[in-house]
């Protein structure tokens, strides 16, 4: 099994019911759908992606990335931000936010 760099990723996903976002040939038939237990970001730029257990076993096994965390209620939503100090996303407004924190990219779906 060859090992990529990083995972292909494909369309944006609705994950407002945080599910997991892997999706072999990129298409909706194909997409997982089972509630994510993990996050992802996939790069700096904060490409991210949500993952059942078994799927993040494979992202683990297969591709690079920049940090992973526990889904928590405020993973993949609208206006959020990748903690990494605290491993976990937060809304920008939270008074608790630590220094500078790049904005999230809208989760893509990984591909292979
Ligand atoms: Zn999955
Ligand atoms: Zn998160």
């Amino acid at each position: 099994m060859t090992t990529e760099p990083f995972a292909p990723l494909g369309r944006e996903m609705d994950t407002s019911r945080q599910t997991c976002t892997y999706s072999p040939g990129d298409q909706s038939a194909s997409d997982c759908g089972v509630k994510a237990t993990w996050h992802i970001a996939w790069d700096t730029s904060l490409e991210n992606g949500l993952a059942c257990d078994p799927h993040m076993a494979v992202a683990r096994a297969r591709f690079m990335f920049v940090d992973t965390h526990r889904v928590g209620p405020e993973c993949a939503m609208p206006g959020t931000a990748w903690d990494f100090d605290n491993k976990r996303c937060i809304y920008p407004s939270d008074p608790a936010l630590a220094e500078t924190q790049a904005e999230e990219a809208r989760p893509k779906v990984a591909t292979a």
